[in-house]
């Protein structure tokens, strides 16, 4: 059998230290005789556990103390409606910043709950993040709302922009735990940690306490972060076991040397493709201006700029047989990589190789 190597975009690829982990501790979790799937959420075990997680995430990413560390359930697109039935009701308006996908379908949840601001000209061609200077943001807005990195388009931010002291909320699902970030810059951040950082079930909140208290009366409990921030985010059974990953990922990327070694292997990653794209001479094409090219998730053409699909058919089949699999861009076509903390150099170079292969026998 061929050895598999797995660019799919998420749930996606797990460090091999985390599996062996789990499978050391499945049916005995901490030397209790148990396994964490049939232990009490209200045991001091877990009790003790969810505040590990939290300083991990707190010392990981330099977590500032006037803000909360949550474990949620309802993945990222509960929280698409969370965050507006936490935050709308100052002024009943908001900003949303729309760069692809995600973050449209967060600002059209959003309007359930008022009123929506597009920062930018709607369209559905998500290539680039438009200069701040051209964007109108509404100074009345209740916050600004960006999804930090594209997971479909492939355009991510690589600054924090100035929201003039409206609180920012980032939605940074797949590209969480990439690289450093200045937390006190931002209101919310927030992400499902099925890419970057775990398996699908927890969504990792960190939110700025002086935001908490402020839900619609409509907000349901478990998606408000003042009753959750209160329970410890143990208002209900948590999404225990999504947890326990999240946290064997994130001690994974501590040991590995934080955030910085991630970021560096991050860039290494995402220019050995990016780089081999520019060299081809526009047999493969990327889609996304060069100064917001995701380093997580790089979609790509083959045979001109908007695709040739007989090509990409055959790129992807030849790519099945050697192992590399879950290429296949989603809804936009063409061919997406994504390259999140888990997938190494090795694999990329691999990838590499056979876009180089597939090259010399197809270009003219
Ligand atoms: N936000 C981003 C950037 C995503 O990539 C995704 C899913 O792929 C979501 C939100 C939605 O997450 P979920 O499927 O957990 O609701």
């Amino acid at each position: 059998m061929v050895k598999i190597h797995n660019f799919g975009a998420g749930p996606a690829k797990l460090p091999t230290e985390v599996y062996n982990q789990i499978r050391e501790e499945l049916t005995d979790f901490r030397r209790t005789g148990i396994s964490l799937l049939e232990t009490s959420h209200r045991s001091p075990t877990y009790m003790k556990f969810n505040t590990e997680v939290q300083e991990l995430v707190r010392r990981l990413l330099n977590v500032p103390n006037n803000y909360k560390i949550l474990f949620l359930a309802g993945g990222g697109q509960g929280q698409f409606s969370a965050v507006p039935l936490n935050l709308i009701s100052r002024t009943g308006t908001a900003d949303y910043v729309v760069t692809g996908s995600w973050s449209a379908l967060a600002a059209k949840e959003a309007k359930k709950y008022g009123k929506v601001n597009l920062v930018l000209p709607a369209t559905d061609k998500y290539s680039g993040i438009p200069d701040q200077s051209t964007w109108k943001l509404d100074p009345n807005a209740s916050y600004v709302y960006i999804c930090g990195n594209e997971t479909v388009h492939g355009v991510e931010f690589d600054y924090i922009p100035d929201t003039k002291g409206i609180p920012l909320v980032a939605d940074m699902s797949s590209n969480f735990m990439s690289k450093k970030l200045d937390v006190s810059k931002f209101g919310v951040i927030y992400g499902g940690a099925q890419k970057n950082i775990g398996t699908a079930g927890v969504v990792l909140v960190i939110v700025r306490e002086d935001l908490l208290n402020q839900a619609l009366p409509i907000c349901p409990a478990i998606l408000d972060w003042t009753a959750n921030a209160k329970a410890d985010s143990i208002l209900n059974t948590p999404p225990m076991f999504a947890i326990y990953v999240m946290g064997k990922c994130l001690e994974w990327i501590e040991k590995m040397g934080g955030l910085d070694k991630m970021a560096e292997l991050a860039t290494k990653k995402s220019s050995l493709v990016y780089d081999f794209i520019e060299q081809s001479n526009g047999f493969y094409n990327a889609v996304v201006a060069k100064n917001a090219r995701s380093k997580m998730n790089i979609p790509f053409r083959i045979g001109s700029a908007s695709g040739n699909e007989d090509l990409e058919k055959e790129f992807l089949k030849g790519a099945d047989s050697l192992g590399l699999i879950q290429l296949k861009g989603h809804s936009v076509g063409g061919i997406r990589a994504s390259t999140y903390n888990a997938v190494t150099v090795e694999e990329v170079e691999n990838l590499v190789k056979y876009m180089k292969d597939f090259y010399l026998k197809h270009a003219k």
